[in-house]
């Protein structure tokens, strides 16, 4: 951030939001690395002796990932950020540094958030305020990044993680006889996407209480990365393979078994759902950001982390060429699982 010249973005130009995004990044502690932040052409990276780094990206574009006429900006912030912590707890890691780039249409660098009357501050102030309110819960500073000018509004986010080496959770460890579990609760994001929708709608009419919209729209505006539970299960030895639900658990649960050759079995009855949710949200509506992983039938799996509820949700079978890889039961019924959660390019 910072050798870029891509145009004054607004009216404070861009070298002057570039000023506030480094004075604000100083301010969260760095957890350890980080030998090098902002201000430099590169960032410095040092893992620990005996420390593998666990990399990912994430792109949030409007009208794909959010929408602005929805989401408030802190949200937006919030979710960008949430989409990289959530990869890393996937994996068990321990983030170390986050880069931000930003590109924004001009009139939402400088102008207060149109998409809020109330609002004095820019949308771009309001996306790193809630960007860095969860960057500092979880201790991870921002080390660099690019801001443009963009006609349309998109955030890509790179987190780096440290993971001792050989221990990180992969999606590939799953065997058959394991058990499947998921922490949280399922179908959240969906519920909070869809009060969004009649909150935006002027023929749907509430009433609701304030408590009442802040539980169902949560999930969506401000999940919850499982950076502590991922932390534990590597630290324990309790998974044997791992993934987040940032697509959906048919689609997720797809992955998983698809990387470790094997199948599944959901019991429908078991789910946890979020208050509200029908299954279809539970299997199919994506950006939960909980963990699912596995565990053999023989370990203790406690039945929660750090406050957060585990539940089995069924079980891991021999991968079979030719025949479904994930199957849902209700009792003693199984019937094979589409994968309908989140997918780009897709016909549907
Ligand atoms: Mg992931």
């Amino acid at each position: 951030m910072g050798k870029k010249r891509a145009g004054g973005v607004g009216a404070g130009g861009e070298l002057e939001v570039i000023r506030q995004i480094r004075e604000r990044a100083g301010a969260v502690r760095r957890g350890s690395g980080l030998r090098l932040g902002i201000g430099d052409d590169c960032a410095l990276i040092r893992p620990g002796r005996d420390e593998e780094l666990a990399v990912t990206t994430d792109l949030s574009i409007a009208g794909r990932h959010f929408r602005l006429d929805w989401h408030p900006p802190e949200a937006v912030g919030h979710r960008a950020l949430v989409r990289g912590l959530s990869d890393l707890a996937a994996m068990g890691a321990r983030p170390v540094a986050a880069f931000l780039s930003l590109g924004v249409p001009r009139e939402l660098a400088a102008a207060p958030d149109r998409t809020r009357p109330s609002s004095k501050t820019s949308w771009v102030d309001s996306f790193l305020n809630g960007f860095f309110a969860l960057a500092k819960t979880h201790g991870v500073p921002l080390a660099g990044g690019d801001l443009a000018e963009s006609p349309v509004a998109l955030a890509d986010i790179v987190l780096v993680g440290a993971v001792p080496r050989g221990t990180a959770l992969l999606r590939s460890g799953a065997r058959a006889g394991d058990r499947l579990y998921v922490t949280g609760t399922l179908g959240g994001a969906a519920v909070g996407l869809k009060r969004l929708a009649e909150l935006n709608n002027p023929e749907v009419s509430g009433p609701f209480s304030d408590e009442e919209w802040h539980d169902a729209l949560s999930p969506q505006l401000h999940p919850k990365p499982r950076i502590r539970q991922g932390l534990a299960l590597r630290r324990r030895g309790l998974a044997t393979a791992a993934i987040d639900l940032s697509d959906g658990l048919s689609t997720d649960l797809a992955h998983l078994c698809e990387e470790s050759g094997v199948s599944a079995t959901i019991q429908s009855e078991l789910l946890p759902l979020a208050k509200g949710a029908t299954l279809d949200q539970a299997l199919n509506g994506g950006e939960d950001y909980e963990l699912l992983f596995t565990a053999r039938p023989k370990t203790l799996v406690p039945r929660s982390i750090a406050g957060v509820p585990i539940t089995c949700i069924g079980h891991i079978n021999e991968g079979v060429a030719d025949e479904p890889a994930v199957m849902i039961a209700t009792g003693r019924v199984a019937v094979p699982l589409e994968a309908r959660g989140w997918q780009h390019f897709s016909k549907t």
